[in-house]
């Protein structure tokens, strides 16, 4: 049972010792670091950071690129720059940058304040793409970005953009950015992130705008500023038709446009989209291409219509986020609880007579045997079904109730255990109606929040006891007070986790793939906050936890929601000092108490502060 490693995984990870372990030299095991964090005080949810998985990702785009342009001998240059919006957090930026300065990798900003940040962070000699709506404080910012040595282009997305350009540049001493024009195709993706191409699509300019633009530029003494076209056709694009498509039409658009006069054109941005297979079932997965065939594409194409308009081969800019952000971050949340765990032999109301069908239930519990086991586990939620009718009727009472749930729950456990060994298919079929609960610490809205948006799915695994077969169809239930936040057992695509008693162990998920976008989009519904972050370095031995972030305190997201912190600790103090509690040293301890409960992130201590 390995969770669709093999789809997701991107070699990533191992399974050995019935633990999943990092592919690298010392193979360390997650759940061991997990306990290793944890003996330095940090419990709930972690978030960890790899910062091998982003080099991964940069070298192999960067390599794939090289290797196609050798190919087909191509003679424009390949450039990447990282999409700010993606991820921000500083212990992803700052480690990006730096692995990144080998290969000029540069920032792609989309706000003032994403600028603001490639401007500070961005490798000296590295690339700053500017795209969306951008009013004249933007530009001006990128003026002094141009100043400050950037090799920077600033992409127009409507006419309105390039008159502010016009008009700040007339009244500008010194350098200027360059100017790229963001072009409408008429090519989209497909997918739950396809909104972004397409004649409809918020962005760019269609054909007639382009010809303005150009005119504008000329007039303006401007046009040797004009340097790239710029395309994005949507994020995670699982199939590269429409992409080879948007390809023929943006080399056609930049061959038109060389012609128009546009002299120093030289470069086509191919925006973002490279996918992520973040499928954990064969038989749903979505990615359709490798980077190997994308990169031949892009050159391919791009050089074969450079040859038949005879104008010189473009360089080639990619902005692609997803790709190179999601593999770097996991989360690991500890489980709470299983809901089934509180049925238990010891919980049965002994009677000195039962109804009937109660009777059948504890008969069913005590001959169920592997080859009767299907047929008593239908018959028992029937049972139920029929016991649950009849206590609604007023025949039976709430202690003949409650030993219809005990039983059925016990039977369903032991009727699994005598099955497990049956082909998955048929255990399925069962499972459906008899799952178990996993309750988590964590919050599907902050951690998952395109779980909860759009249903996108992300893997999900144990990280041990791999060896030994999870028998329980799995719906996980985070801890926030919405029914929103459950990840529901879905027979197409069905998750399988252990049986455990969580009293004598732990017993840890992974969520992976998080790194693109999630974090950033996480919402703080019921104030919980972003988790505690640790990033992981790799060694020649061993690993070294570095970085630890704690999740934010109850009073910083009290602040942050513009609370006074002093009126709310005035107003508990208040309250405390009126209490019926007499005793003054209590008063003082529960103030003591929940000061650092205040100063304490939100997320929940249950037993060995799991
Ligand atoms: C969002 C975005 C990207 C990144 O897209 P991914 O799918 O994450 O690669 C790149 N360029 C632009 C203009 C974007 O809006």
């Amino acid at each position: 049972m390995n969770y669709g490693l093999d789809n997701w995984g991107n070699g990533n990870f191992i399974i050995e010792d019935g633990k999943v372990k990092l592919s690298a030299k010392s193979k360390p095991a997650l759940v061991d670091m997990v306990k290793d964090i944890r003996k330095r005080g940090h419990t709930g949810p972690i978030l960890f950071r790899f910062p091998h998985l982003i080099k991964k990702q940069i070298d192999l785009m960067y390599s794939y690129f090289n290797k196609a342009k050798k190919e087909f001998d191509y003679q424009g240059e390949f450039n990447a720059v990282y999409p700010l919006k993606v991820n921000q957090f500083p212990n992803f930026v700052k480690n990006l940058v730096k692995i990144g300065k080998s290969y000029n990798y540069g920032l792609e900003a989309g706000s003032k304040a994403e600028l603001l940040l490639a401007m500070s962070y961005n490798n000296p000699d590295a690339p700053i793409t500017v795209n969306g709506f951008k009013d004249k404080e933007m530009i001006t910012l990128g003026f002094i970005a141009a100043n400050m040595g950037y090799d920077i282009t600033l992409t127009i997305e409507g006419l309105n953009e390039l008159e502010n350009i016009v008009q700040i540049t007339s009244s500008h001493k010194g350098k200027l950015p360059n100017i790229g024009l963001r072009v409408r195709l008429h090519s989209s993706g497909s997918g739950i992130w396809a909104k972004s191409g397409g004649i409809n699509s918020k962005f760019g300019l269609t054909s007639t705008e382009l010809i303005e633009a150009v005119s504008i530029l000329i007039k303006n003494d401007l046009l040797k500023y004009f340097t790239m076209i710029h395309f994005h056709i949507g994020s995670q694009i699982t199939d590269i038709a429409p992409v080879k498509k948007a390809l023929r039409e943006v080399g056609n658009i930049y061959a038109e446009l060389k012609k128009m006069g546009s002299f120093n054109l030289n470069a086509i941005n191919l925006g973002g989209g490279l996918a992520v297979e973040y499928s954990q079932h064969d038989n749903v997965v979505l990615r359709n291409y490798t980077l190997s065939e994308y990169a031949n594409d892009v050159i391919y194409l791009l050089k074969e219509i450079s040859t038949k308009k005879g104008v010189k081969e473009p360089d080639i800019y990619i902005e692609s986020g997803r790709f190179i952000a999601a593999h770097h971050a996991l989360l690991v949340a500890p489980v709470l609880e299983l809901f089934s765990g509180e049925y238990t032999d010891k919980k049965l109301i002994e009677k000195k007579s039962h109804p009937p069908l109660v009777q059948e239930l504890f008969d069913l519990y005590r001959t169920i045997n592997r080859s009767n086991a299907l047929e008593f586990l239908h018959d028992s939620i029937d049972h139920m079904e029929s016991l649950l009718t009849l206590f609604d009727l007023g025949y039976i009472d709430l202690q003949d109730r409650s030993n219809t749930e005990v039983l059925v729950n016990l039977i369903i456990k032991k009727a699994v255990l005598l099955l497990k060994d049956k082909h998955f298919k048929e255990l399925i079929s069962i499972q459906d109606r008899v799952q178990e609960r996993y309750l988590v610490n964590f919050s599907i809205f902050q951690s998952l929040p395109d779980f909860w948006g759009l249903s996108q799915h992300f893997p999900i695994m144990p990280l041990d006891k791999l060896d030994q077969k999870a028998t329980r169809s799995a719906s996980i239930w985070d801890i926030t007070c919405d029914s929103d936040g459950e990840v529901s057992f879905n027979p197409q695509k069905p998750l399988f986790l252990h049986d455990v008693d969580l009293k004598k162990e732990d017993y840890f998920l992974g969520f992976f793939l998080l790194g693109a976008y999630q974090e950033i989009l996480g919402m703080k519904h019921n104030l919980f906050t972003h988790p505690t972050e640790v990033t992981i370095e790799l060694n020649e031995s061993s690993y070294e936890v570095t970085n630890i972030l704690k999740a934010q305190s109850i009073s910083y997201i009290f602040e942050d929601l513009d609370y006074d912190m002093d009126e709310i600790s005035q107003n508990l103090s208040y309250k405390i000092e009126n209490s019926c509690f007499v005793d003054t040293d209590i008063k003082n301890w529960i103030l003591k108490e929940i000061n650092s409960l205040l100063e304490d992130n939100c997320y929940l201590k249950n037993e060995e502060y799991r």
